[in-house]
């Protein structure tokens, strides 16, 4: 479902002592900052599956030798990594099992219970929580409330499996529901973007991707624009726009001659429907080995002039629907409008 960073994390346990534990990993996917995994492994369900990179990397890291994923790709749950966001100070957007589905039907209601409780407990965290099991999860939140910082999407990658799923999100009372298309594997006709929150599309990588089209990625683009839906374009894939295969990284993320990363706006206070922000934290923008290339460092130079007495830590992002520029301080939580450069 998702893919996984090189890093391992140091942290301090509350007895004050410094252990080094796998606990969440810097995430190389271009929506999120970090994945937390208190759950490996799947089975798959719809032809979205079919080249699942988390079970190529489960594999992986089986073959390593790495405890954590001594069954391979089967399900397991582990309650050792729960509490990995109490543990982080810093705002953190979280993409929860990149790595497996919270909504597997081997995952307890009692396990998934504490994973919502840890990210009732963290609201200085979003949680992203992406599944292509709907009816469990509709399920599941049915007799719950979603807390205000977790984002619920629904994987859509063609219109048998995807539209019901998305039918499906419609009916859950959540601040933020989201689509993610990707492997996107045909044009997915008209779409009903009514209550969804956020749409992002993606081509497939690894050895067996499947093309798609630069036409399937238009429509969705055109739908998104009349219905005021932030849209994020992931990548192309390993199919480039011209139908020709080429690296991922060498296709990369530019349609209509640009990047499109809008999302939901993200702090608290903030309105958090259909509000499209672009997020110039240079954390959203990977440079190698952790560290931030020239280019980030330049985009991320505070583009809003000086920043109010005190904060730091900011996101600054332009509204779709107010004008000018806002600042969000992560660490403050509170939003303030931009001072002229
Ligand atoms: S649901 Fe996601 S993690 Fe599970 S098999 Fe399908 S793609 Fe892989």
């Amino acid at each position: 479902m998702g893919k996984i960073g090189r890093r391992t994390s140091s942290v301090g346990d509350p007895g004050g002592n410094r252990r080094i534990v796998w606990v969440t990993t810097r995430s190389t996917i271009e929506w999120t900052e970090q994945s937390w995994n208190p759950c490996t492994g799947c089975t798959k369900v719809s032809p979205g599956c079919q080249n699942c990179f988390a079970e190529r990397m489960a594999l992986r890291l089986k073959a390593m030798g790495m405890k954590a994923y001594a069954n391979g790709f089967t399900l397991t749950v582990h309650p050792d990594r729960l509490n990995a966001p109490l543990l982080r100070r810093k705002p953190t957007v979280y993409f929860v099992n990149s790595m497996s589905d919270v909504f597997h039907k081997a995952v307890p209601d009692e396990f998934i219970d504490r994973i919502f409780a840890v990210m009732t407990q963290t609201p200085r965290h979003i949680y992203q929580l992406l599944t292509k099991r709907a009816d469990r999860m509709a399920r599941f939140l049915s007799s719950r409330e979603v807390p205000h910082n977790v984002w619920i999407g629904v994987t859509v990658e063609n219109r048998d499996h995807g539209l019901p799923r998305m039918a499906t999100l419609k009916t859950i009372d959540a601040p933020v529901r989201f689509l993610c298309m990707e492997p996107l594997l045909e044009d997915l006709g008209d779409l009903d973007l009514a209550g969804i929150h956020w749409v992002i599309v993606g081509g497939e990588s690894g050895p067996r991707a499947r093309p798609m089209r630069p036409a399937w990625v238009q429509s969705i683009k055109d739908q998104c624009d009349l219905g005021q839906v932030p849209f994020f374009f992931k990548q192309w894939g390993v199919w480039g726009p011209d139908g020709r295969r080429r690296s991922r990284k060498a296709n990369g993320r530019r349609l209509l001659g640009r990047t499109w990363d809008d999302m939901p706006a993200c702090g608290p206070g903030e309105p958090r429907t259909g509000e499209a922000i672009q997020i110039r934290n240079a954390a959203h923008v990977k440079g190698s080995q952790g560290g931030l290339t020239a280019a980030t460092k330049q985009r991320s130079a505070r583009p809003w002039g000086s920043l109010p007495k005190g904060c730091n830590k900011m996101r600054s992002y332009r509204s779709a629907t107010a004008p000018g520029r806002r600042i969000m301080c992560m660490e403050r939580q509170q939003g303030h409008t931009a001072p002229p450069a």
